[in-house]
């Protein structure tokens, strides 16, 4: 039986744990199947406050878990197959083991979609990136692609503008998923310039360790080419890791969790932080923060629920 259960152990669920540590409630993480969450996919990160020179994200998390223990913190591996929100405790399940506890963080993030290409899980952090905000930066001056036919991808071509020389959207169709203002905004813009109907069968160069060029496939011909790039976004949507949770909490068309007054749930001592209930800022300082508000929501739970 435990206090409060943390569902993941990226920047969300590690700062929850320090909280909730610090406040004497002993919480137990489980890990899922990415310890340390997206941050530990990635190389330097140059946006997390405190960190003048910028960090390692796996340093970065290891920082957090090593924080997060020193309060008492026990971590678990396994990911949670099922819950059972009908009465308190809550019962979770992650595989042959059952988990008790009287309140729960969920903090199991969000997952970037990817094409599916060796190469581009290889390249992640040497030049393939799902975050404009986090990594635009790196690429002043140069030319980059991004792959992607919706309003994120538009977004995400226009504001890597701001520092590229040249950004190539790439995308299947001619047609996009895009609304016509945020298309029309794209190609308005004298540095975007959209390459269609293709699709990206290869990043190169992984023996190199960074992006040289794409090799594309024109998908009406069938007509091979390469373009020379130093960077490549991916930007066709992210998937919230909230299956386990469908029919017992509220979430958004997306599958994202809906929270409310802070981090609070439609279940009472259920509560969510980070990306799985954030599609908009997607930060590594947003999902901490929300992180250290779902513990304060618990410890405030918990003691007024003390003989629940
Ligand atoms: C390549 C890359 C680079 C990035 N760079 C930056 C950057 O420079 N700056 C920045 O601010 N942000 C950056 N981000 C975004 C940042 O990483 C995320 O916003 C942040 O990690 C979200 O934290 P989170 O704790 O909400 O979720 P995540 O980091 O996604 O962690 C989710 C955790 O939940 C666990 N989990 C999932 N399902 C289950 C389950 N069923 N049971 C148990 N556990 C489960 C996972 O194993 C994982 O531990 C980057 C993201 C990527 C992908």
């Amino acid at each position: 039986m435990n206090n409060v259960i943390i569902i993941g152990s990226g920047c969300a669920g590690l700062t929850a744990a320090i909280y909730a540590g610090r406040a004497n409630l002993k919480p137990l993480i489980i890990d899922g199947y990415e310890p340390g969450g997206q941050l530990s996919m990635t190389t330097l990160v140059e946006n997390f406050p405190g960190f003048p020179d910028g960090i390692l994200g796996p340093a970065l998390i290891e920082n957090m878990r090593k924080q997060a223990e020193r309060f008492g913190t026990e971590f678990k591996s396994g990911a949670i197959t099922d819950v059972d929100f009908s009465k308190r405790p809550f019962k979770l399940t992650a595989g042959n083991d059952v988990y008790e506890t009287s309140a729960l963080i969920i903090a199991s993030g969000a997952t970037a979609r990817l094409i599916g290409l060796e190469s581009e899980r290889k390249l992640i952090g040497y030049g393939v990136s799902t975050c404009a905000t986090c990594d635009g930066y790196f690429f002043r001056g140069k030319e980059i692609a991004v792959v992607g036919g919706g309003d994120s991808a538009m977004e995400e071509a226009n504001f890597l503008s701001r520092f590229a020389s040249k950004v190539y959207v790439l995308h299947r169709r001619n047609e996009f998923r895009a609304s016509k203002i945020m298309v029309d905004r794209a190609r308005a813009n004298e540095k975007v310039k959209f390459v269609t109907p293709v699709a990206v069968e290869d990043i190169s160069d992984v023996a190199k360790g960074g992006v040289e060029y794409v090799s594309l496939r024109n998908t009406e011909t069938g007509e091979k080419s390469t373009l020379p790039v130093e960077g490549v976004f991916i930007a066709i949507g992210h998937e919230p890791n909230t299956k386990v949770f469908r029919g017992k909490l509220d979430m958004d068309e997306n599958g994202y969790l809906i929270t409310h007054d802070g981090s609070r749930t439609n279940v009472p001592g259920v509560f969510a932080a980070g990306d799985v209930q954030d599609h908009h800022y997607r930060q590594a300082v947003t999902a901490a923060g929300s992180g250290c508000m779902a513990a304060l929501d618990a410890e405030k739970f918990l003691d007024a629920n003390k003989n629940a």
